[in-house]
């Protein structure tokens, strides 16, 4: 029996991939200083794919899967993004925690992130300014706020946060199955740009001269060098209550109460058991009340190593000046910051 129906003609269709190529349909650029993770998850909203989901597009496994790309990035994974975004090598590395001579000292992740709320001491692995969030043409997440020496924001001067002022949970992107823009938590929706306090005026003393000491001493060391200022301070035990700890394992309200406390004389140099002189943050506390004193002793110090003329102007220390001094004596073994730290 032969049928008299008019047959159909299927035709296939042109495959996505001739039609747009290999890149994914949405571009999004990553913003100065941002974190890898805030970009996935960016990118990953920008496309239609809900963060929870776009681990599995890119074979990253675990709930806290694009924190974890922050500390290491696969290749596999990394050749996925350059072959699917126009983003080149170079970018990519630098969104990265772990090519930092920093790594050390990065607040610590959590396998599972609401084990960060349980206790208010510990930490969360990453915080944030809200101003920054509420001001941010698009909300980002920056590199700087996972270093656990940090407790305010340089541009606002306001505290950071690493909890939602909602719920007091730890932040989770990475685990948002809904398109919701990053800067809502993940478990109550809250927004998370609601405003913090001024930080404390010497605990920013002290956080700034750390951060101008990490910045000079990390210059042309390993990212694991044991001697450098960030291992020592990742090592350095911190009083907490009747117990001690070290200062990537700490909330921001444990870490902010710390440099306060420290910065103010409230302190004993030693830690409850005696084991540990806490001299390290002693000599930093002592060195912040003359910030600028401590810095041209360095300039000085590191232009005499260098080779380059002493300074003689009374004008307060060009930092720039001196990062490039410290950049020439990378391949000196002994740090300058060391050397004094042994004076
Ligand atoms: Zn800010
Ligand atoms: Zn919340």
């Amino acid at each position: 029996m032969t049928s008299k129906a008019p047959s159909i003609t299927v035709s296939p269709a042109r495959r996505y991939r001739v039609a747009a190529g290999h890149r994914w349909p949405v571009e999004v650029r990553p913003a100065p200083g941002e974190l890898l993770s805030s970009w996935l998850h960016r990118l990953a909203h920008a496309n239609g794919v809900p963060p929870r989901y776009f681990g599995a597009v890119l074979g990253a496994a675990g709930e806290t899967w694009s924190a974890q790309l922050d500390r290491h990035l696969p290749d596999a994974v990394r050749r996925l993004l350059l072959d699917h975004t126009s983003i080149c090598p170079e970018e990519i590395d630098g969104l990265c925690l772990a090519y930092s001579a920093l790594s050390t000292l990065r607040l610590r992740l959590r396998s599972r992130p609401q084990d960060a709320g349980t206790s208010t001491a510990q930490s969360c692995w990453l915080q944030f300014c809200p101003t920054c969030l509420r001001e941010d043409e698009v909300p980002y997440f920056r590199r700087s706020w996972t270093l656990a020496t940090r407790v305010s924001c340089f541009r606002h001067g306001c505290r950071l946060r690493d909890r939602c002022p909602s719920c007091g949970q730890g932040l989770a992107p990475f685990r948002r199955d809904r398109l919701v823009p990053q800067q809502y938590c993940a478990y109550c929706d809250a927004s998370l740009a609601k405003p913090t306090d001024p930080v404390n005026s010497g605990a920013r003393r002290l956080e700034r001269l750390i951060d101008d000491l990490l910045r000079l001493d990390s210059a042309g060391r390993a990212h694991d060098d044991r001697k450098s200022l960030a291992e020592r301070l990742a090592r350095c035990l911190v009083p907490v209550g009747p117990k001690t700890s070290t200062i990537p394992h700490l909330s921001q309200r444990v870490r902010h109460d710390f440099l306060r406390r420290l910065s103010e004389r409230q302190i004993e140099a030693r830690d409850p058991t005696e084991r540990c002189p806490l001299n390290l943050w002693d000599r930093l506390a002592n060195a912040a009340g003359n910030h600028n004193g401590l810095v041209k002793a360095l300039t000085d110090q590191l232009a005499e190593t260098a080779g380059l003329q002493r300074t003689t102007c009374s004008r307060t220390p060009d930092l720039a000046a001196l990062l490039r001094a410290a950049t020439r004596l990378h391949e000196d073994c002994r740090s300058p910051v060391e050397a004094l730290a042994a004076s």
